[in-house]
């Protein structure tokens, strides 16, 4: 048996809704990317949505509405993908790279603190991309982009309080985090990532995530004034959008600024749609798969994923688990080897930013700058965990799992 690491979950639904937009005769945004937008501000508590084209999209018109500008610094955990700091840089900004909890993979907000005095004092980085040597430059620090790894929540009112003590705005890469929920203490109603978390939440819909459009994502926004400014630059920062200018509106665009092209079609708005209706139906099946691997997983030379506690809805984007690796004779990337031979599909989530060549080429991160990440990130393994995974899938993974775990000769 093998068992891919994701497969997405299309129902007849999707399909027959891609081949109307097919039929329509209206292929790009238009009443599909509208509809999908209306129903995600509704699933965010009624907060300003804009569908672009990637999470990456989103991010990178967040930090232009916020006014990023160039050699301005901003906190960017190094437990994350690419995109989360690259889009810092396409501004021209510094990411100030921060370390993660050693148990969830969040962002550890003590570091940045730590880091962002550096930043402050011409500390970190060590070097500039627009400077050979090592120049001491103070850094003003005007941002924080946090990650909720895997969809397990930060607690955003703690980066609120601290974006607020240090004069920062909040861009919430949440790309794993729909549909994922938090509630204040002794609370019982529930508030959605992007429900005041953030100045701007951006969320993905890239193949592998939660919901997806094939490639697409959201921003959403408490601000009209933000969402405005991300609209216009969304679409070549025209004062109109192409709906606008077709449908009844003023064939008279005016260019107002030098914008991107970042808009998300009706063909993959009218997936989003039907994907956005399933959204809870789905975390439940992944959920149900988390408990299965926490059930069967245990006793295990490794260790599993923080369960959320009683204030979090958790999306279950991934259930990422860490090797005992003192325990083991093998190392992680011999494990992957082992479980691609059993015919289990995996990801690594991730290398952290400040190990890839860029990075440390650039602005001379070094591996003791962020020991935590530096430490856990060998000993990572995301598993399976998608709503098409069969029982008889899961158990092969957990089987699989267990074999070689217990096949391998402790140290
Ligand atoms: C997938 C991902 C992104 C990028 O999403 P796109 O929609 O592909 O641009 C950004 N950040 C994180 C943490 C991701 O996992």
């Amino acid at each position: 048996m093998k068992v891919p690491y994701f497969r997405p979950s299309l129902s007849e639904n999707e399909i027959e809704a891609v081949t109307a937009v097919l039929r329509s005769g209206w292929l790009t945004s238009g009443p599909r990317a509208a509809e999908f937008e209306a129903a995600f501000s509704l699933a965010v508590g009624g907060r300003h949505a804009l569908a672009v084209s990637s999470a990456t999209a989103a991010m990178h018109l967040a930090v232009e509405a916020l006014g990023l500008e160039p050699n301005q610094a901003v906190l960017v955990p190094t437990m994350t993908f690419a995109a989360t700091a690259e889009v810092v840089r396409y501004m021209g900004g510094i990411p100030i790279l921060v370390d993660c909890e050693p148990d969830t993979g969040n962002m550890d907000l003590q570091d940045a603190l730590r880091k962002l005095k550096l930043a402050n004092e011409g500390e970190l980085p060590r070097k500039w991309p627009d400077t050979a040597g090592n120049r001491r430059t103070a850094l003003k620090v005007v941002g924080i982009i946090p990650v909720h790894v895997g969809g397990l929540m930060m607690d955003t009112a703690a980066i609120r309080r601290f974006a607020d003590d240090n004069d920062l705005w909040v861009v919430e890469d949440a790309a794993h985090a729909f549909p994922s929920a938090w509630r204040a203490n002794g609370e019982s109603d529930w508030k959605q990532c992007g429900q005041d978390t953030a100045d701007v939440t951006c969320f993905s819909f890239y193949a592998n995530k939660t919901i997806t459009t094939g490639e697409g994502g959201m921003a959403v926004t408490a601000s009209p004034a933000i969402e405005e400014r991300m609209r216009c630059m969304a679409l070549h920062g025209l004062s109109r959008d192409a709906w606008g200018r077709y449908s009844g509106g003023s064939w008279d665009y005016r260019i107002v600024a030098p914008g991107y092209k970042y808009n998300l079609t009706d063909i993959q708005a009218a997936l989003g749609v039907e994907q956005l209706a399933r959204a809870e139906a789905m975390r439940l099946a992944r959920e149900r798969q988390a408990e299965r691997y926490y059930a069967e997983l245990k006793g295990l030379p490794l260790s599993l994923p923080t369960r959320p506690g009683p204030d979090r809805r958790h999306s279950w984007h991934l259930f990422p688990i860490k090797l005992n690796l003192e325990d083991l004779s093998i190392d992680r990337d011999e494990f992957l080897d082992r479980l691609r031979e059993g015919g289990v599909g995996f990801s690594v989530h991730w290398r952290p930013l400040h190990l890839h060549p860029y990075y440390q080429e650039v602005f001379g991160w070094d591996p003791d700058d962020l020991p935590i990440a530096t430490r856990e990130w060998v000993r990572l393994v995301s598993l399976p965990i998608f709503p098409s995974m069969s029982e008889a899938e899961q158990g092969h993974v957990v089987h699989v799992l267990r074999e070689v775990l217990l096949g391998t000769a402790p140290r």
